[in-house]
């Protein structure tokens, strides 16, 4: 929690806030796991990252500006080391290109998790002025919009309820291994679920927060993408 207040307080008041940059940091202080990477401004550093991880890795455009990365081709997965200079340059020419005075905070390279063996889920938190504290949980990636398969719980949520949302969703059997797949980390989704909500409870500057995909997979979750509002 101390951890979290330092990183809360040195966003506050910037007016960047509806960002990701920290927020991998905050989910970390309250044990949410997240994958190996860093964020970074030059195409050097971007290689020494991805040296320190095994295989391919994904990389983003990181800029407050951008809320739907893929959607201006700022998300490359499955980046080999020999090509992450030349991405790191692409993702910056199409962010330019995209919105030519974007604040460009630079490039998250990061492990590639995975999407195979794997399920996107999404964990949210939204403000209701009548309810307070909403938890959101569904089946992430394009599923989200096409299915509207989402189930709400108002935070702080014991670990009883936090497991009804990862079974009540229609796309549940899914989580637990449909059609021959391995079931993912159902475990692993209640715990991140919860942990959420901790933080949400504990930090009511806290005004919005989108984990989006929370990669499920047989070993364990990985929060991939966060987007974060700060009071
Ligand atoms: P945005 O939502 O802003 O477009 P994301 O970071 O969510 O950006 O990336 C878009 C999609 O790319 C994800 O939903 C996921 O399918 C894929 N992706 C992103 N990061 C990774 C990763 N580390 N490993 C594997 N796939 C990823
Ligand atoms: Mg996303």
């Amino acid at each position: 929690e101390e951890r979290a207040r330092e990183i809360l307080s040195a966003v506050k008041g910037r007016d960047d806030t509806r960002l990701g940059v920290e927020a991998m940091d905050l989910l970390d202080a309250y044990g949410i796991e997240t994958p190996q990477g860093d964020i970074v401004d030059s195409p050097e550093e971007a290689l020494e990252v991805a040296e320190d991880v095994d295989g391919d890795v994904v990389m983003k455009i990181v800029s407050p500006d951008i809320l739907h990365k893929s959607d201006i081709g700022g998300v490359k997965v499955g980046i080999p080391h020999e090509e992450v200079f030349d991405a790191y340059e692409d993702l910056i020419t199409r962010a330019r290109n995209y919105q030519p005075d974007a604040n460009i905070i630079g490039v998250q390279v990061q492990e590639m998790v995975d999407l195979d063996s794997g399920v996107e889920t999404i964990v949210g938190m939204n403000r209701d002025p009548q309810f307070g504290p909403l938890l959101m949980f569904g089946l992430g990636g394009i599923f989200v919009e096409v299915l509207e398969d989402t189930t709400f719980r108002v935070a702080p949520v014991a670990e009883s309820e936090a497991r009804e949302m990862t079974e009540e969703i229609d796309s549940a059997p899914l989580l637990r291994g449909a059609r021959g797949r391995d079931p993912v980390d159902v475990d692993g989704v209640t715990e991140t679920v919860q942990r959420l909500s901790q933080l949400v409870t504990d930090f009511p500057a806290i005004l919005e927060l989108d984990i989006n995909p929370l990669v499920a997979t047989p070993d364990g979750v990985k929060a991939v993408d966060v987007r974060l509002t700060v009071d």
